[in-house]
Parts: C-alpha cells; sequence; structure tokens
C-alpha cells in the first residue's frame, strides 16, 4: 500500500519565501494576512507585503 503525501501536516512542507527573495514566476500569499502577490519574472523579488507590511511569503501552486 502507498499512502498519498498530504500537504495539510504541520511540518513545514510548504515552499516558503521572504521580501527580497527572487522566487521566480508564480503566485505567493502573505503568511500573515493572505494578501497574494504575483511575480511574473525571474528578475523580479518579493516586495513586503502590500497590505500588511509582512515579509514571508508562501508560493501557491497552481496546477
Ligand atoms: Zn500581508
Amino acid at each position: 500500500m502507498i499512502a498519498l503525501s498530504r500537504v495539510s501536516e504541520s511540518k513545514g512542507a510548504a515552499m516558503q519565501y521572504n521580501t527580497g527573495d527572487k522566487p521566480g514566476e508564480g503566485t505567493y500569499r502573505c503568511e500573515h494576512c493572505g494578501y497574494v502577490v504575483r511575480i511574473t519574472s525571474d528578475m523580479e523579488s518579493l516586495p513586503a507585503c502590500p497590505n500588511c507590511g509582512h515579509h514571508e511569503f508562501e508560493k501557491i501552486e497552481n496546477d
């Protein structure tokens, strides 16, 4: 039997990024208020959250 991995565990499996990181194209959500920031270039760095000023984001995977 193979158990499917679940992402909801509090193991910290989600990719986390901070202000100033250049994580590449994607959608990132402020961990404090949930504000969504979209990065459209590999040269673009994460700003401080425009809504609350927080500096930690997690990537939202879209498929
Ligand atoms: Zn925020």
